[in-house]
């Protein structure tokens, strides 16, 4: 018989943050960046826990440029090679780059080969669908050879896949979420998922009394939901569509005429398991699969730090309502309230 849990599971637009007394008073005296020891492969880190995804549309070296500036990372797509890791050496900072791989022999090998010459300081392990069993084999196999990598693996959204990968895995931080992605069409074309705040606040506990961390992955439509993720529990959150669009980030810059006669510049974003991305890398799509993500003709947003300035303020602005004076506190200092309706859409 199928079981149904009938607890409340949450997205971001169902929450709000209560605000409360707070000794700070200024963002000024906000500290965004996080020091972090971990457990399993003995590294530490310190920098702003944001993470720009590995899509092909994000995951790039002029998107790294940038966002190392800010102490972000950049996980960089699986689909560059030694040669290209290369002709970008001078300008990357191990502390704010992490080297892709999915979980085939080709992949393993092409990662490899750019560890075993760049000597990264992250791995991210990345398969839309981290429950299967290959998978948990190909984390172990990665750190019996790199030990002391800061080894990311995922995607999963539940407490014992993510207790799994930890403690037999020997991974050091759990990528969550199944199906919020803004070009993820997941839920739609196989009903699985979890609605991304509940995922987070699950997989946080279950990651942290393993010892381990976690990503949040997916979702994040505007600077309040990156706060809600970080309230949440998450200890690094991953965005793709916030940093797609941009003047760094790959594609042109289209013109489309609007109803109104008015122009409007647009650039192409699209899922990494969409038709278009599968045709792209691979050269075409097996029949066995269908595609799980969208293409979509986003509105062109100019410079990229623009938009981290943006979501960094809102960050900083988040901790000083809720007297966070870092965002390593914003999770013991949140409590969210339950709403239905977040936002005054009356003038748009
Ligand atoms: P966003 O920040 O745009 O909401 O979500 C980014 C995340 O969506 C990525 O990090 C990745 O986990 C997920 N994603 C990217 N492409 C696809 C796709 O084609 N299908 C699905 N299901 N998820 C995708």
């Amino acid at each position: 018989m199928p079981k149904i849990d009938t607890e409340p599971k949450l997205d971001f637009e169902q929450v709000l943050i209560r605000p409360k007394r707070s000794e700070l008073n200024s963002r000024s005296e906000v500290d965004l960046t996080r020091s972090i020891s971990f457990k399993k492969s003995g590294s530490t880190w310190t920098g702003v826990p944001i993470i720009a995804a590995n899509m092909s549309s994000t995951g790039t070296f002029e998107v790294c440029k940038e966002l190392s500036k800010h102490k972000i990372i950049t996980a960089l797509h699986k689909f560059y090679t030694l040669e290209d890791y290369k002709k970008n050496s001078s300008e990357l900072n191990p502390d704010f780059y992490m080297v892709s791989t999915g979980i085939s022999s080709a992949d393993f090998s092409n990662m490899c080969e750019i560890v075993d010459t760049m000597n990264p300081k992250w791995i991210c392990i990345d398969i839309a669908n981290g429950y299967i069993a290959s998978f948990l084999e190909f984390c172990k196999k990665v750190r019996s050879r790199y030990p002391k990598h800061i080894i990311v693996a995922g995607n999963v959204a539940t407490r014992e896949m993510v207790e799994t990968l930890i403690i037999e895995g020997g991974v050091d931080v759990v990528k969550v979420g199944i199906g919020p992605g803004s070009v993820c069409t997941t839920r739609k074309k196989t009903g699985v998922g979890m609605p991304q705040l509940s995922c987070v606040i699950e997989c946080a506990d279950a990651a942290h009394g393993a010892g381990g961390f976690i990503v949040s992955d997916g979702g994040i439509t505007c600077p309040g939901d990156l706060s809600k993720a970080f309230g949440g529990g998450a200890d690094f959150v991953m965005m793709g569509g916030t940093f797609a669009g941009h003047h760094e980030t790959p594609g042109e810059v289209v013109t489309v005429k609007q109803p109104d006669g008015k122009d409007k510049k647009f650039k192409l974003f699209y899922g990494m398991s969409s038709e278009h991305a599968m045709v792209k890398f691979y050269g075409k799509k097996n029949d066995y699969r269908s595609s799980e993500g969208k293409v979509v003709q986003i509105p062109y947003k100019g410079p990229i730090n623009d938009t981290v300035l943006d979501y960094l303020g809102g960050l900083r602005s988040t901790c000083t309502y809720i007297g966070a004076k870092s965002i390593k506190h914003m999770s013991k200092c949140t409590t969210f309230v339950m709403v239905s309706r977040q936002l005054n859409q009356i003038y748009g």
